[in-house]
């Protein structure tokens, strides 16, 4: 079996300029990063924006384990398989952080036959966005150290910074620092720390932004924290929003690649699931919508996550409508639902697969509630053995929801056929009634409580005290008529990710709530969240390596 770099290295690729006169753009509609990756410049926008948008597909899966589920894998082949049978269709994802690809995740270009290329570029620094995010981020935390020093003519209250400084890699040591030592020529001493770049707020907001100007504005919105009357201090406060702005011109450009196939594929921004919206830009989404006939996206984690916020955040701020939801699982997270230890996996268990339905059961009853068409894909892995895809696909049957099986890991587009098929089939002759789940405009505890019943199924919500105050601040500085960021584990529906399956009988509990008033939401913990991750023990660094041609290996 080769690797996913081998085969990425084996692939055709094709130039760049080639790839976007598929979609019908020029040369000059971009901006050439080499060969093989493009930025596509904003005036495009505008010279689209008459044409009618064409269909978007969101891929979204059951509830993650450590046996892999593979969204990137079956967007990235999905697409592959809709243009085999001449649909002109086109991709967008998220960008890979530098972090989980220098630690143990990996990189995020899909896997097998199923990959975007050039997978070393995109996969290290690609056309330096993330660099870009994290420069405007730490231009802002310099700003509000700066102006502490220079008299502190805000009354900044250096205990109240909920700012802190951003890296795009997994460094624990940075969690919790202390800045300003060393006397008074050096700032003033106060507690600080770092996120990783892709868990800023800047990341998110260059995802949700429709164009260069609201970029701008968003980025002023931002709260930095607080002054010693206990009111926020914004970006806008400390005028920097506009050089913040003028240090992403390139970035907010959606970059252009293609697939194993030479399938166009936007890949542009990556937030965070948890505290964020896990979703890649609004402007390549839309950019996508244009230039093609079906849009085929991934939003992060499981549906309960991604998918909520993809429908309830993003789709919200862009007016975007979906036409299908693809819910991705596969046999080997099922049977672990069922109570499989990750060992047992290879062999063949009907009865803990029987058992471990009941999650994929959940999520589908809960995508129903957006209103939009569904199809199952099963991503088959080797292992799997007939009688327990049968299964999965007798379950869906049962459900009336449509299945199919998706064998594009193996063998790319011509193994996603099926997929691709049940996918036009629900385009051509299933409306979508895309609803949001909630009005932005009731109460926090109302919109909590929502996502809480519907989508968890849990039966009510406890608040901390300091939660319950956090509300209340909110409501009085005007923050509560937005929508609200489920900050919740991956590993379960519930906020428990210990309980696998289709949990019942729990309450999910409110810790804290933080304000990303840039962005435009209220981020909702329920558990902690690491905002700057460490590196293994063994790191995937220790395997990466570049030989004197320039070759790389030990991506994956
Ligand atoms: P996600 O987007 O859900 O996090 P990915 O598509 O990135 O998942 O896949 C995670 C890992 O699993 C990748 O290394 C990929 O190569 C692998 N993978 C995905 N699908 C399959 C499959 N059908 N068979 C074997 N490995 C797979
Ligand atoms: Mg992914």
């Amino acid at each position: 079996m080769k690797s996913d770099i081998q085969i990425a290295q084996e692939a055709e690729i094709k130039e760049i300029v080639g790839i976007a006169q598929k979609l019908g753009l020029k040369e000059d509609d971009l901006e050439l990063y080499g060969k093989y990756k493009a930025k596509v410049k904003l005036d495009v926008f505008e010279k689209y924006s008459e044409k009618k948008d064409g269909k978007l597909v969101l891929v979204t899966a059951i509830t993650p384990t450590p046996a892999g589920e593979g969204k990137t894998t079956t967007t990235v082949g999905l697409g592959q398989a809709l243009n085999r049978i001449g649909k002109k269709a086109v991709i967008a994802i998220r960008e890979p952080s530098l972090g989980p690809t220098m630690g143990i995740k990996g990189g995020a270009a899909g896997g097998g036959y199923a990959q975007v290329i050039p997978m070393e570029d995109i996969n290290l620094h690609f056309t330096g966005d993330i660099h870009a995010i994290g420069i405007a981020h730490n231009l802002l935390a310099a700003a509000i150290d700066n102006h502490i020093k220079q008299g502190n003519e805000l009354d900044i209250d250096p205990t109240q910074v909920t700012f802190k400084r951003a890296v795009d890699m997994n460094d624990r040591a940075l969690r919790n620092t202390i800045v300003g030592l060393g006397g008074s020529k050096n700032g003033y001493p106060r507690e600080d720390g770092f996120l990783i770049t892709v868990a800023s707020e800047i990341m998110a907001i260059l995802c949700l932004a429709n164009d260069l100007m609201e970029l701008k504005k968003k980025l002023s919105k931002i709260v930095i924290g607080y002054n010693y009357a206990g009111e926020s201090v914004t970006a806008n406060d400390l005028k920097v929003a506009g050089a913040m702005t003028a240090l992403l011109k390139d970035a907010i450009k959606p970059n252009l690649v293609q697939t194993l196939e030479n399938t166009p594929a936007f890949i542009h921004g990556g937030p965070f699931a948890n505290i964020a919206h896990g979703c890649n830009s609004v402007m390549a989404t839309k950019l996508a919508m244009k230039l093609g006939d079906i849009t085929v996206t991934e939003a992060g984690f499981g549906a309960d996550l991604g998918a909520e916020k993809f429908y309830n955040i993003k789709s919200r701020f862009a007016n975007l409508k979906a036409d299908a939801t693809v819910l991705v699982a596969t046999i080997r997270a099922l049977k672990m639902h069922g109570g499989v230890a990750k060992e047992e996996l290879k062999t063949e268990n009907l009865a803990a697969l029987a058992q471990g339905i009941e999650n994929l059961e959940k999520h589908i009853e809960n995508m129903n509630k957006f209103g939009v068409p569904i199809v199952v894909a099963i991503n088959r892995f080797p292992d799997d053995t007939e009688a327990e895809l049968e299964l999965v696909r007798e379950k869906c049957e049962k459900l009336g929801v449509k299945v199919a099986l998706s064998e594009v890991w193996a063998a790319g587009g011509a193994g996603g056929e099926e997929l691709a098929q049940a996918v036009v089939e629900l385009l051509e002759n299933e409306e979508s009634k895309f609803e949001y789940l909630y009005d932005q405009n009731s109460s926090i505890k109302t919109k909590i409580e929502t996502i809480a019943a519907e989508i968890y199924g849990a039966d009510g919500v406890d608040y901390s005290e300091q939660a319950l105050q956090q509300i209340e601040k909110y409501k009085e500085n005007g923050y509560a008529k937005i929508p609200v960021c489920m900050a919740k584990t991956q590993s379960s529906i519930s906020d428990n990710p210990n309980l696998k399956g289709h949990p019942s009988g729990f309450k999910i509990s409110v810790k804290s709530i933080n304000l990303s008033a840039g962005a435009g939401f209220l981020v909702v913990m329920t558990g902690p969240v690491l905002t700057m991750p460490g590196l293994p023990k063994r790191p995937s660094a220790e395997e990466i390596d570049i030989d004197a041609q320039g070759k790389i290996t030990g991506l994956f």
